[in-house]
């Protein structure tokens, strides 16, 4: 039996799961003065943590749940750090049935925002608070200053956000940590936050590819080339691990360390995510989800293995270019062509989440949700200050990329962005986000598009309709069995 002795309700919160997230959460508000219940179902690890921790701040550990929330000051909070699905569930469940109205039930795992609606929901009908977390930096960010996007009631962001805003990262003395919107908007905004990723992740790598397999440069350059493009608009935190992943060198073999690493990306499903719910939305989000199907590929080994044995005949091959202007211009063609595709993938990022917004009235402020990836998580970048910017200046953008700084820059490098799809596409080294981010450009910027001839397919087999581009209003309807092709009105 432990020692904890029980404790008189004096904790500011509690933090309930002490794996590697929940435990270094909990140390981050201790060690910013807040007094922190803690509690964790094998009561070893709550020991483990006292034992090591203890004398970080104030901790109030607890061997009983109900101990926990009795060491809890009121209105309550206790943040759930459990795996997302049936173990948040049961833990959600054995709290509410010891807290009282108006406490919060803080779940600050990876969660499906439609779960968090639900629950949400069902607990408001209880009285009690119940705030969708997401948190973003992995174990570092939460220890020392991770990105906080919490959802639920502003009553309840009241109560939380002071404490959650000291522990966040901070940039320029602006805290990483803003209340999202309601419900699930917390949760939906960590979800796309981790999409956008997957595409910026694949993005670095797709550059990564083109210079060493069309250019010829070798692991040792690409990394040099990562390095400089640092002092530019790329500098980012995945640019920065991008060249130590490329600087480093496998101890075992003495092969750069990226040569000895099988090549099939795992994932945990948020891109997944990101992308079905692009879907349900109706949202093109092409870069994200090429980097959720690129990963699939990549670990698609049977059929990789077969198409590769089938031997498909190969694109056109480049000689390495050693011509050192030529070299330099490829480097920097590639530069734009990510820069291009980096700003496509935040602007399907950003119009995720403001469908969202609309479809949910969750009302949420983009400029603030860049402001609080500046730091902390994973796409922390300089690029985030300029799509802040870019909404402050105009909160209704129907498109990020119209922003005008976004809008010049695509201008000055769309040339060499298409020239760098077209060299991937003859020379066979796929670029398959550098691809579908130009498209989507294209796409929307094209006066005319062929879903009108989808349009008239969809009418011929499906009397599906269609508007007319001389009266909007109209619907109508082409009699295509019949020899005249009468067209009629149907509204
Ligand atoms: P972890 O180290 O594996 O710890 C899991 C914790 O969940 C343990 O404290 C475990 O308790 C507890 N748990 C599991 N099932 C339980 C149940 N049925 N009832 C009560 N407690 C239960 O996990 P983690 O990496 O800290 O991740 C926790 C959450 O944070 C996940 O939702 C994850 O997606 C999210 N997250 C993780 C990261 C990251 O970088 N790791 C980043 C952001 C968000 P026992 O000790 O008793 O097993």
């Amino acid at each position: 039996m432990s020692s904890f002795t029980p404790a008189p309700a004096t904790a500011d919160l509690g933090v309930f799961g002490l794996g590697v997230m929940g435990a270094n959460l909990a140390r981050n508000l201790a060690r910013h003065g807040h007094a922190v219940a803690v509690f964790n179902r094998t009561l070893a690890r709550t020991e483990r943590l006292i034992e090591r921790y203890g004398s970080e701040g104030d901790f109030v550990p607890a061997a009983d749940l109900k101990n926990f929330v009795a060491s809890l000051r009121t209105p309550r909070v206790a943040i759930i750090m459990v795996q997302a699905g049936a173990a948040t569930e049961a833990v959600i469940e054995e709290l509410a049935a010891l807290m009282e109205p108006g406490d919060i039930i803080v779940d600050a795992g990876n969660t499906l925002y439609t779960d968090t609606r639900r629950r949400e929901v069902s607990l408001r009908e209880r009285g009690l608070h119940f705030v969708g977390m997401g948190v973003s930096g992995g174990e570092e960010g939460a220890l020392n200053g991770p990105s906080i996007m919490p959802g639920g009631t502003a009553e309840s962001y009241d109560r939380l956000g002071p404490m959650l805003e000291s522990i966040s990262a901070h940039v320029d003395g602006t805290p990483c940590c803003t209340h999202v919107g309601p419900d699930g908007a917390g949760h939906f905004v960590k979800m796309v936050h981790n999409g956008i990723e997957y595409a910026d992740m694949q993005l670095i790598a797709e550059a990564y590819d083109l210079l060493r397999h069309v250019g010829g440069f070798t692991v040792e350059e690409i990394a040099e080339v990562f390095r400089s493009w640092k002092d530019s608009e790329l500098d980012s935190y995945l640019i920065d691990i991008t060249t130590e992943v490329l600087s480093h060198t496998d101890a075992a073999t003495g092969e750069a360390f990226v040569d000895v690493v099988v090549d099939a990306a795992g994932q945990k499903g948020t891109g997944v995510w990101t992308t079905q719910t692009a879907l349900e939305l109706g949202v093109a989000v092409p870069a994200i989800a090429e980097a959720t199907f690129a990963r699939a590929v990549s670990s698609s080994s049977a059929a990789r293995a077969a198409v590769q044995a089938a031997d498909i005949a190969a694109g056109t091959t480049q000689a390495a270019l050693t011509d050192p202007e030529e070299r330099r211009a490829f480097v920097d063609a590639v530069k734009q062509a990510l820069y291009g595709s980096k700003i496509a993938a935040y602007a399907q990022g950003f119009d995720e989440i403001a469908t969202a917004s609309k479809q949910f009235d969750w009302n949420i402020d983009l400029g603030a949700m860049a402001r609080i990836w500046r730091g902390g998580c994973i796409i922390r970048a300089r690029f985030l200050d300029d799509i802040t910017r870019a909404y402050d200046e105009n909160p209704a953008l129907a498109s990020l990329l119209t922003a005008p700084v976004f809008a010049s820059s695509l201008a000055k490098v769309l040339p060499a962005w298409r020239q760098v799809v077209a060299t991937s596409a003859t020379t066979g080294v796929p670029a398959p986000a550098f691809a579908s981010s130009l498209a989507y450009v294209d796409q929307l910027r094209s006066r005319r598009l062929p879903a009108a001839l989808i349009q008239g397919q969809r009418d011929f087999f499906g009397s599906h309709t269609y508007h007319r581009t001389d009266d909007v209003e109209g619907v109508y309807h082409t009699l295509w069995a019949t020899p005249e092709r009468t067209e009629e009105k149907w509204d």
